[in-house]
């Protein structure tokens, strides 16, 4: 339909149409760790609704997928509030749109910007808490505000220390994956188990990290990567996000040290086309490059909407060529 001919009435009845579709597809990816549609095909109907909305913004509910992050909490876990909220990640697909990002970005700040580029792990978000330099706490995402406490399983994830090497009280933020080779093994498991299969190594980590028994994540062999700090005030004395990340190292952290800093669009799409050409080779699955603000201090002062940072985007590949064809979606309006 030209968008010129868009009533607000047929507005409303196409947005009421998406949204039922996508908190469907979310409930089958976050609660059930079973997706029945491709990211990609959910990220188009996402899109659209962006799309609605930012044509008619009169009908941005509190309750839109676009103001809310995607994951709800399972309730046999216990949960966590967490202090600060755990956000989502705002999403390009093309780099005129990372550029339009970067270039808005710089108007919003009175410095000039740099940026650390980050291969953007496909995992699932966890919270780590230390106290003394020992972790005593460990939570997903669940809506951002209130998460699942998974201590008891992350403790038997190998790449996860429970010291750091000095004592702090803080909170690092970051990813749990499944490797490539521990996705395949578990499958053929699984299939010689009579089990189904898990989608996908996202899946499979999330299945394998949000469960009562701490003995099942254990033979799962999961891993994980950090790469934030909640702690506005010292983020541990370093100034941008790069140092922050060989910081984390030096504590005895788990880092995706592939980051690279840049200062334009040219730099940021030689490091995206590097990344994408060697993207088979590593043994985790990624879905994109997330593009920071360098500057620590600067993450408070261009804040955050209800849903993601304005200091951080994601760009997310474009989708691989699949064998299987996707379920088309017939709207009825
Ligand atoms: P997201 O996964 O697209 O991006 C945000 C997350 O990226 C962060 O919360 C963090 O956990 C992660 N991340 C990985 N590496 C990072 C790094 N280096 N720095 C910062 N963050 C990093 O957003 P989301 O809200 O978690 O999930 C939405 C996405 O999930 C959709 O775009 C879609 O692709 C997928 N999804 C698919 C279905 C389906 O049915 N197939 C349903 C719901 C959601």
């Amino acid at each position: 339909m030209a968008e010129d001919q868009l009533t607000l009435a047929t507005a409303e009845k196409m947005l009421a149409v998406r949204q039922t579709q996508l908190k469907q597809w979310a409930e089958e990816y976050y609660q059930n760790d079973a997706p029945t549609v491709e990211d990609s095909e959910y990220d188009r109907v996402y899109q659209e609704v962006i799309d609605l909305e930012n044509q008619f913004p009169e009908l941005i509910r509190t309750d839109s997928i676009t103001q809310q992050v995607g994951d709800q909490t399972k309730e046999n876990l216990p949960k966590v509030e967490h202090i600060q909220p755990m956000l989502s990640l705002g999403d390009v697909f093309s780099m005129d749109t990372l550029s339009d990002w970067m270039h808005t970005t710089q108007q919003n700040s009175s410095t000039a910007l740099a940026y650390n580029a980050e291969l953007k792990i496909d995992g699932l978000a966890i919270s780590l808490r230390y106290e003394n330099g020992s972790l005593i706490q460990a939570a997903t995402r669940g809506n951002g505000q209130i998460g699942e406490d998974v201590t008891a399983n992350v403790l038997y994830i190998q790449n996860i220390p429970h010291q750091l090497s000095e004592p702090l009280n803080l909170e690092v933020r970051g990813e749990v994956y499944m490797p490539k080779t521990a996705f395949v093994n578990l499958n053929e498991q699984r299939d010689r188990d009579g089990l189904t299969p898990f989608a996908n190594p996202r899946n499979a980590a999330a299945g394998s990290l949000r469960q009562l028994d701490p003995q099942i994540t254990k033979q799962r062999q999961l891993a994980g990567f950090m790469y934030q700090v909640i702690d506005s005030r010292n983020q541990l004395g370093v100034k941008t996000q790069a140092e922050l990340l060989i910081r984390l190292a030096e504590l005895g952290l788990p880092v995706n040290l592939t980051n690279q800093v840049v200062e334009s669009i040219v730099e940021l799409e030689r490091y995206i086309e590097q990344q994408t050409n060697q993207r088979d080779n590593l043994d985790y699955g990624i879905d994109g490059i997330v593009v920071k603000v360098n500057q620590l201090a600067l993450h408070e002062v261009l804040g955050a909407t209800v849903k993601v940072p304005r200091w951080a985007i994601a760009y997310k590949f474009p989708a691989e060529e699949k064998q299987t064809v996707l379920k088309e979606i017939e709207w009825t309006v």
